[in-house]
């Protein structure tokens, strides 16, 4: 068997910078290029153990940061770039200096654990940026919405114990890790009732993902008040992804962002901060990216999906009742745990 390159890939983000500069939208967009984050920075999430090991790896022939998290020399520095990008983000967002960022990290984020990397991920970067913000004052109550198609396990991890994050993870069920990711997973302690999971079945199309995002989702995020949106965007639950079984389109990563858009006008003042996360599909990507940063820009280009119509004609694609009845079922049991 002929092997085919590594899921993760630069080329997925390289795409998507391009199409960016091509279609012109860069062009109204403010880009930074900020410093890495300090170990100082990191160190308010990951272990001192395992940063020592990352780096004396990345300083070697370069390693595995723990689970499904091969690296090579070199990544320490992307790794620690990527963080600061999402850093910079939230803090111009928290501050007030704009209305909304988008970071194009790589590597992604979402799966790392304090002790350990995990899934294409070498540090949490949303974990990482939000502990931060709240050290610095920058926002008190953040609220973290993930809809890469697999688990936010890291910041669940990360804020399980915390009753100012507000975790949420949409995703499909049983897919990676296999071991966390279940609608009974809440929060504990001071925490019980700050982590929403979603585990969606396989086959997912805007119908579903929009009806959650409305009965459910929002009106869970708007409720907890944050100061600050943070979404973990990944772009696996894309119907071209190689890793995932779900039937988004890039007219869904248009529509979702704007429910969120307008879910933090409503409740923090329109803050709002995407994070890149995963997504396998080098071709689709760039254009689902694309729609997200346009929404959040409000602005229109001449970029066109040629798959948008196919994909959205696909049976299946509107909301099914076993989904429905499932969405319904988390509500009422959701209402039942916050009462
Ligand atoms: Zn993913």
């Amino acid at each position: 068997m002929q092997p085919q390159a590594a899921s993760e890939s630069p080329e997925s983000k390289r795409r998507l910078k391009n199409i960016l500069e091509v279609s012109g939208l860069i062009d109204e967009l403010y880009v930074v290029k900020p410093p890495a984050a300090t170990l100082s920075d990191l160190l308010r999430f990951h272990t001192p153990r395992y940063l020592d090991e990352l780096q004396a790896g990345d300083k070697a022939r370069g390693g595995n940061g723990g689970d499904c998290a091969p690296y090579m020399p070199g990544s320490w520095a992307a790794a620690t770039h990527s963080a600061g990008l999402a850093i910079a983000a939230i803090e111009a967002v928290a501050l007030g200096d704009l209305d909304n960022a988008y970071a194009l990290c790589r590597p992604p984020g979402h799966h790392a654990e304090a002790d350990q990397g995990r899934g294409f991920c070498l540090l949490g970067n949303i974990p990482v940026a939000v502990m931060r913000a709240r050290a610095l004052g920058q926002a008190k109550r953040v609220a973290i919405l993930d809809w890469d198609v697999h688990h936010g396990n890291g910041q669940q991890a990360a804020f399980y114990h915390d009753p100012d994050v507000f975790t949420v993870s949409m995703h499909q069920a049983a897919n990676y890790p296999l071991e966390t990711g279940g609608f009974d997973e809440q929060g504990e302690g001071a925490g019980l009732g700050a982590n929403l999971n979603l585990p969606l079945p396989p086959g997912c199309g805007l119908g579903a993902y929009a009806y959650a995002m409305e009965t459910l989702v929002l009106p869970a995020l708007e409720a907890f008040k944050p100061d600050l949106i943070v979404v973990a965007c990944g772009y696996d639950a894309c119907a071209k992804d190689p890793l995932g079984k779900m039937l988004l389109n890039s007219q869904a990563f248009a529509t979702m962002p704007a429910q969120v858009k307008a879910g933090a006008e409503r409740c923090c003042s329109g803050k709002l901060v995407v994070v890149h996360e995963g997504g396998y599909s080098e071709g689709y990507v760039p254009l689902c990216g694309q729609a997200v940063i346009q929404t959040l820009a409000g602005s229109k280009t001449a970029v066109f999906d040629p798959q948008n119509e196919e994909i959205a004609a696909w049976g299946y694609q509107s909301l099914q009742p076993h989904q429905q009845a499932l969405i319904d079922g988390w509500h009422q049991q959701w209402e039942q745990t916050t009462r």
